[in-house]
């Protein structure tokens, strides 16, 4: 029998949800013909494609809001296999998605400031801080979160996700399950990719456990589809910006990845990244910039700075500069082509211990440069991130090796991808517009 919950959930996901968020993006589109465009804006004109994403995600955290008690609901981090809970009917939140987006909104050092009364110190990756202050305080700028009734946590992107989910899992109550692959230096051996399967078999049969429902390896290996399709469609509109102009920035990039990241393995996912694509090559065949006056194109390494996303764009812009290309943005293209549906296990242990951050520096050094010489870029930005330090580690040594191999201008950028607090404004723009003048 349907619950009354479940009944709410699914009207908002499907039916409430979708219509008013469609009136408000029209009533916003309404409000935006009034406007004037700005003529001195150093911007392309905006992508239509954002109205939609703001409503996929509007929706995203709408639904979750009916979501527990409805269906069975996972925390899940950015890295772990997803795919396998989509079958079992799973609503995942993503506590970095929520994080990034708290951090945009300035709300972080509020929640930030709740996880340090609690005592975790502000060495803490700030994302980390700003989720358990906002499950101490239940403060969110999307209303509410779902509570979980399962922790999915991978530690290759760092393990710092582990001590997190940890203390989630003490203050929620709830179980916790952990894949956690072995660092790779080269090429992972065959006993690696046994103990992740091992730890991926536990998963399945915990997310049965808990939704209480049995899926069949075929509904796996549709969601696998999916999900490798949904990478490359993101891929595509990656590579997009290989043209000059480059048809967006990577700015732009950095907020058009929100549902690979949380509804990677969907249909709406896809359906959103193929809108994208089709309005980036058309932007390219009619010669429309992300920027209008694209002079010079760099490279981005590690994650973005939300908190400043609009004023570094600008900066950026004003000068003719675009990032074209950035390595946080390519890490959500590349896992998806090592899926292969007809080995769906093996496959996926192998894709998800290949990710950036679970390969030694060598390999970092081989991504950045072949996304150096594929974009075509004169220079790069290393954000030397004061919470994530496996991102931040080594890149004194890349700086010196791209310049080296590349002969590129390389400038080390101080910052803290959510937190505001850890960031000092001016002389980290002082620093950032000396590097750009130096290309005169
Ligand atoms: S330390 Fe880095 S990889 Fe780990 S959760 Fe924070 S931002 Fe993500």
């Amino acid at each position: 029998m349907i619950t009354r919950r479940r009944l709410e959930y699914e009207l908002v996901k499907h039916v409430v949800g979708p219509a008013t968020l469609r009136f408000d993006t029209l009533r916003g589109e309404l409000k935006r013909r009034k406007k004037k465009p700005r003529p001195d804006s150093p911007f392309g004109p905006p992508l239509e494609a954002a109205h939609k994403l703001k409503e996929l995600m509007s929706l995203h955290y709408l639904a979750g809001r009916y979501a527990d008690g409805a269906v069975p609901v996972a925390w899940v981090t950015s890295g772990f296999p997803v795919e396998f809970l989509r079958p079992f009917g799973f609503h995942a939140v993503y506590p970095e998605n929520h994080a990034a987006l708290c951090s945009a909104q300035k709300q972080v050092p509020e929640l930030a400031s709740a996880a340090e009364a609690e005592g975790y110190a502000t060495d803490l990756c700030s994302y980390a801080r700003c989720d358990l202050g906002s499950a101490f305080t239940g403060k969110t700028p999307v209303g509410r979160l779902p509570k979980p009734d399962l922790l999915c946590c991978c530690t290759n992107i760092c393990q710092t996700l582990l001590y997190w989910y940890r203390a989630l899992a003490t203050h929620f109550n709830v179980p916790l399950v952990l894949i956690d692959p072995p660092f790779v230096y080269g090429k992972a051996k065959p006993h690696h990719h046994q103990y992740i399967l091992d730890q991926m078999e536990e998963l399945l049969a915990e997310a049965a456990r808990v939704s209480r429902k049995q899926v069949s390896l075929a509904e796996l290996v549709e969601v696998m589809h999916l999900a490798r399709e949904g990478t490359a469609l993101w891929g595509e509109c990656l590579d997009a910006s290989r043209n000059r102009p480059a048809p967006w920035t990577g700015f732009d990039g950095f907020v058009h990845i929100g549902p690979i990241v949380a509804l990677r393995g969907t249909k709406e996912c896809n359906a959103y990244y193929r809108l994208l694509r089709d309005e980036l090559h058309d932007r390219v065949k009619k010669g429309i910039g992300g920027i209008k006056n694209e002079r010079h194109r760099l490279m981005w390494d590690n994650l973005p700075i939300w908190y400043g996303l609009r004023e570094l764009s600008t900066l950026l812009a004003e000068r003719g500069f675009n990032f074209v290309c950035t390595s946080y943005t390519n890490a959500w293209a590349e896992g998806g082509a090592l899926v292969d549906p007809s080995q769906p296990m093996a496959s996926m242990a192998r894709a998800y211990s290949h990710v950036l951050l679970n390969q030694d520096l060598k390999n970092r050094l081989s991504v950045l440069e072949r996304l150096a010489r594929t974009y075509e870029v004169e220079g790069a930005v290393l954000h030397s991130d004061r919470s994530c330090k496996p991102y931040s580690v080594g890149q004194i040594d890349l700086k010196d090796r791209l310049q080296k191999a590349l002969g590129i201008r390389v400038l080390l950028f101080e910052a803290d991808h959510a937190d505001p607090r850890a960031y000092a404004k001016e002389p980290a723009e002082n620093r950032l517009t000396a590097f750009l003048e130096s290309f005169a």
